[in-house]
């Protein structure tokens, strides 16, 4: 028996919070890695994480292939985050919160490949099921529930920090307790972390009520572009590089426009069309109450959550316009003539 295929033999492997739990005990170094332009949840989830791996005497590098936007520069731990060049191996375990496929970690993919085992926690419904040993629930609003539920199980000693990283995860995921999968689970773990600690005030005043000059710019020529389809169901906002660099804007000033797309009376599908390198477009699509986006958006090689999903198209504006908005249009009128529930 080879060494390598040893390891293989004796790499754990299993399904749900027991068998994470049971890898995290047993390993002591681990890597994080953050998804491409990471959110909140990604941000808050791994901080707490790397912190709670911290106290119980393991070493976590958290890695960010994408850097993370300014507004989470309030969390605690996250001056540590490194480039994927800046982090130093070996690693016994790739521990990947709120990714959704092993591929979102984008440069950090490398580093990911050279860990021993890799363990996939999220709540994507779009989920790939990669890893070695998995725990993916789509009924959790965040994976900031998820790994509340790890910090427990491993009876890490919270601090405020933990807490106010996961208060950040499960508030930024929830749209701040709005989305329906907020349950009154959600209200009671995101209680417990004000107990522990989390600032509830701090967190609103700079993800929510903190922006930049650029992205008020940005705003104000993203709504006079708002176009919506004949039908009234599907609205949507198109941001040509021009545009986007008139504002002076950075891909995260970006972040929420859609929420105006759908917003629109009537609208079921929001959608926003936002132009990156090489004639790719970044699509980001939200829905109301009917339209499944995960399903429309893994179709074209993204994924996401029933009513917030993403992906990233190739050919341009005009062909990606074309090509969602008409899906869009087709998912909102058959949703409605069947009377279905989404
Ligand atoms: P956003 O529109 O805010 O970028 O993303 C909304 C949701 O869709 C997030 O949960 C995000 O993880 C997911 N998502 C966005 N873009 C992509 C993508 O290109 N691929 C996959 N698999 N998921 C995406
Ligand atoms: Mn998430």
């Amino acid at each position: 028996m080879t060494a390598g295929s040893r390891q293989a033999a004796g790499r754990p492997r299993g399904h749900g919070r027991g068998a994470v739990l049971r890898c995290v005990r047993r390993y002591r170094r681990f890597l994080l890695a953050l998804h491409e332009a990471p959110d909140g949840d990604a941000v808050g989830s791994n901080l707490a994480m790397a912190a709670a791996l911290a106290a119980l005497g393991k070493e976590a590098q958290v890695v960010s292939a994408d850097p993370v936007p300014r507004l989470f520069d309030f969390l605690p731990g996250v001056d540590e985050v490194l480039e994927p060049g800046e982090a130093t191996g070996p690693w016994d375990v790739a521990l990947l919160l709120d990714c959704s496929d092993a591929d979102r970690v984008g440069g950090a993919a490398t580093l990911v490949a050279q860990a021993a085992v890799v363990c996939n926690v999220d709540h994507h419904k779009t989920n790939q099921g990669f890893g070695h040993v998995r725990w993916v629930d789509p009924a959790a609003a965040a994976t900031g529930e998820l790994v509340y539920h790890l910090l427990q199980g491993l009876r890490a000693l919270w601090t405020p920090a933990m807490a106010q990283c996961l208060y950040t995860a499960i508030s930024t995921d929830t749209g701040s307790f709005r989305f329906e999968q907020t349950t009154a689970a959600t209200h009671r773990i995101a209680a417990r972390l004000i107990e522990l600690g989390a600032d509830p005030a701090q967190v609103v005043n700079n993800v929510y009520d903190t922006r930049s000059l650029a992205s008020l710019r940005l705003l104000r020529l993203a709504l006079e572009r708002l176009e919506v389809h004949p039908d009234g169901h599907v609205a949507w906002i198109t941001l040509p590089r021009p545009v986007l660099e008139s504002a002076g804007a950075s891909d995260e000033d970006a972040e929420g426009l859609v929420n105006y797309a759908r917003s629109v009376e009537g609208v079921e599908v929001g959608l926003l069309f936002r132009e990156v390198e090489d004639g790719r477009v970044k699509v980001s699509l939200r829905s109301r109450a009917r339209v499944d986006v995960a399903d429309l958006a893994s179709v074209m090689g993204g994924g996401g959550h029933p009513r917030a999903a993403g992906c990233l198209l190739d050919g341009g504006l005009e062909v990606a316009v074309e090509r969602v908005v008409s899906a869009a249009a087709l998912a909102a009128r058959s949703g409605r003539d069947h009377g279905t529930g989404g």
